[in-house]
Formats: C-alpha cells, sequence, structure tokens
C-alpha cells in the first residue's frame, strides 16, 4: 500500500541509478517536515480523521495505514529499497531470516505439494522442512545442490518449489541459477533462492531467473551484528500471498530494525568489497599453508565451479573454508589458538568469525549425514570481517603454529 505524500522536490528521481545509489537512497518518501534521514516511525497503530475513514481503510477502499502488523512507513522504506537492488516488483520484511522462509512456504505450498530442499541449505532451514512442514502435509525430498541431472530425476507431478541456497554454507558450492530457473519453470514449478551470503550487490537471482529470494538480513544486510530480520522478494503476484500470510501469522519487521538495516544498505556495497578482497586474500594465502588440506572458496582458481562463480556472481563472498591436517583435535587446536577472531557461529559481520562447522552449524546431523554434506571433523569455517588483512593472517597463523 502505498502513500502520496506531497513531498514535491523533497524525494530524488533515482530513475536508472546504479545499485551503489539505490542502496543509499532507494524508497525513501520525505514527509513534510523534509528530513535528510530516514524517519523512525515507532508506532503501532495510525490515526483516522474520521469512522467513516476508519471504516475505509479498514475495508481497503482507501489506501493508508492501519496497524504495523500490516504497514509501517519505516519498514516500507526497507522493503522498497530491498526489492530495488534485487530488481524485484516486491519485497516484504520479516522479523529474522527463518520467517522469511516459513512465510514463503505457508504462503505459496499446501498440504500435498511436494517441495525440493538442497541438501547443503542453512540447519535451521531443514529443521523447518522436517519437524513443521512435514507434519501438515507437505513433501519434502532433498538434492544435492551442485548436480543438474539429480535436480532433474527427483520432479514429481506435485512439485510446487524448489529452495536452494548458493552458494552453500560452509562449502561454498553453487548451482547454475538461470539453469536451475529453467528446470523449475518446465516442470510448473517456482524457484527460491536464499541469497543471504551474496546480498544483491554479489547476486541477482530474480535477473538469473529465480522467482523468489530470501534474505536473512541479520546478516550481511546489517553487516554489524545488532538485530535480526529477513525478507521475501519476487513479483507482485507472489509477494502478495506472502503479505497475506504475515499481516495474519505476524513475523513482521519491527520498525526500529528495519531503520537499523537501511543503514546497513547504505554501506553494503563498500563492505562486501571489502569482505571479499580480504576474504579472496586470505584463502590464497591458506592455500599455501603447509598445516592446510584443502581450501573451500569460490574466488579460488582451484575451485571446481571456479567459472560459474566468475559468471553469476560479482564477488565470491566472505566465507572461506578449510580442512587442517589432523582431524577434530587439530582443528579445535587451531580454533583456541586464535585471539582476535570471535569464536561464533554468526557471520555477516564486521567481526571476523570462526567455528568448527561439524561440532556447532551441523552437530545435529547424523555423522553419514555429515559425511554425505561433506562436513569433516577436520573443517573450520571463517566468516571473513572487516578487519586488518595481515592482522587476520597473524591470529590464523596462531592457529597454523598450534597444528
Ligand atoms: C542465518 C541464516 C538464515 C536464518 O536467518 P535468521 O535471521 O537467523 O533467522 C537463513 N539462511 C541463511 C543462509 C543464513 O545464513
Amino acid at each position: 500500500m502505498s502513500i502520496e505524500w506531497d513531498a514535491g522536490r523533497l524525494d530524488s528521481d533515482l530513475e536508472g541509478a546504479a545499485p551503489e545509489t539505490l542502496a543509499v537512497r532507494g524508497g525513501q518518501y520525505r514527509t513534510p517536515e523534509g528530513e535528510h534521514g530516514e524517519p523512525l516511525f515507532f508506532t503501532s497503530s495510525y490515526v483516522f480523521r474520521s469512522a467513516a475513514e476508519a471504516a475505509a481503510r479498514f475495508a481497503g477502499e482507501q489506501p493508508g495505514n492501519v496497524y504495523s502488523r500490516y504497514t509501517n512507513p519505516t519498514v516500507r522504506t526497507f522493503e522498497t529499497r530491498l526489492a530495488a537492488l534485487e530488481q524485484g516488483e516486491q519485497a516484504v520484511a520479516t522479523s529474522s531470516g527463518m520467517a522469511a522462509i516459513m512465510a514463503t512456504v505457508m504462503s505459496l505450498c499446501s498440504a500435498g505439494d511436494h517441495v525440493l530442499v538442497s541438501r547443503s541449505v542453512f540447519g535451521a532451514t531443514v529443521s523447518l522442512f522436517e519437524k513443521y512442514f512435514k507434519r501438515f502435509g507437505v513433501q519434502v525430498d532433498y538434492v544435492p545442490l551442485c548436480d543438474l541431472s539429480a535436480w532433474k530425476a527427483a520432479f514429481k507431478p506435485n512439485t510446487k518449489l524448489l529452495f536452494v541456497e548458493s552458494p552453500s554454507n560452509p562449502l561454498a558450492e553453487l548451482v547454475d541459477i538461470a539453469a536451475l530457473a529453467a528446470l523449475a519453470h518446465e516442470h510448473g514449478a517456482l524457484l527460491a533462492v536464499d541469497n543471504c551470503f551474496c546480498t544483491p550487490i554479489l547476486q541477482q537471482p530474480l535477473v538469473l531467473g529465480a522467482d523468489i529470494v530470501v534474505h536473512s538480513a541479520t546478516k550481511y544486510i546489517d553487516g554489524q551484528g545488532r538485530c535480526l530480520g529477513g525478507a521475501v522478494v519476487g513479483r507482485r503476484e507472489l509477494m502478495t500471498e506472502v503479505v497475506g500470510f504475515l499481516r495474519t501469522a505476524g513475523p513482521t519487521m519491527s520498525p526500529f530494525n528495519a531503520w537499523v538495516f537501511l543503514k546497513g544498505l547504505e554501506t553494503l556495497s563498500l563492505r562486501m568489497r571489502a569482505h571479499c578482497a580480504t576474504a579472496l586474500a586470505l584463502a590464497l594465502w591458506l592455500e599455501q599453508q603447509p598445516g592446510i588440506d584443502k581450501v573451500y572458496y569460490a574466488g579460488l582458481p582451484s575451485h571446481p565451479q571456479h567459472e560459474l562463480a566468475k559468471r553469476q556472481q560479482k564477488g565470491f563472498g566472505a566465507v572461506v573454508s578449510f580442512e587442517v591436517k589432523g582431524g577434530k583435535e587439530a582443528a579445535w587446536r587451531f580454533i583456541d589458538a586464535t585471539r582476535m577472531i570471535s569464536i561464533t557461529a554468526n557471520l555477516g559481520d564486521s567481526k571476523t568469525t570462526i567455528t568448527h562447522p561439524a561440532s556447532t552449524t551441523h552437530g545435529r546431523l547424523s555423522p553419514e549425514e555429515r559425511a554425505n554434506a561433506g562436513i569433516q571433523d577436520s573443517l573450520i569455517r571463517v566468516a571473513v570481517g572487516l578487519e586488518d588483512l595481515e592482522d587476520l593472517k597473524k591470529d590464523l597463523a596462531r592457529g597454523l603454529a598450534a597444528l
């Protein structure tokens, strides 16, 4: 729902603007106060001039705000700005990344529908499908992300939705999004891409043919580890369904968080460039170290999908994973020997983090499931932040010395 402000010259003309410009100015509708920064509308409800106006708003006959579970101007500014960056018709903000995934499936799938999910998606995403959606009659199958022939073979007549993350966490595997979108559409299914790791700055799945993008704004969009939030982006007709679910079920984004994410978007391009540059330098350096068996980073020429990554993404992201010689004990010794990098499973922060996937993010999987997913006990994941490259090398060198 949009409101007609009489802002005149106050708003920017963004016709044909580049992502860096949209990230700073997109979606802002200035109030008659002429504020330069985005206002934070901290209000749960809105007042009407008369009972008749209230009735017309509630009936949807007159545009305008009713209640912040439905619309909030600060949240709407965030949605408009993110939609512009993803080149989608509409974005819908949610209370977290998981709420975005829940809202997508709840609004677009019904009992009896079949969903194909990449094997290498976020752990909570698997739990959401396994523990909850299956209970309500949604059929779910898992497919190895990179294997297009496996995707082809997995379709059923009732396949409604494909759900992937590319690149994957923590092994940086990719799928050819354009090819998978074409396959989904041949079978009358929708393709949803969790674009959390790349952000619209590095990859625009909708432009590549995907139908839906979901985000955990908690990660790079905030970029400084402060707030939880998420979003779903896509065609208006699909987003109308998502909006309907959110209004009724309630996992909407807080206006305060939307305001923080707006500020995050303004520096997203600069931050992603810095994250990517440091991550590539660290990956190249780690590959040379004697204690390291293997480095997983799509920016390395040794990565099997390096060419696809170059074609599909504008950068390779900030997550670098590597296997150390000596198994789990060695991996734990490496992690414990660092003194600056934070031992935490979060990512997308200006602070670099280090984690042992086999005992944290992927700890709930059985040893066989972990082996299938390629998560070795010797694997360490570093989500590269914004600190100085040499300081990061110095800290990781402490880990290497402990091997
Ligand atoms: C963190 C994350 C999520 C979940 O987001 P929350 O904001 O923590 O709910 C979903 N997908 C990916 C790829 C993530 O990294």
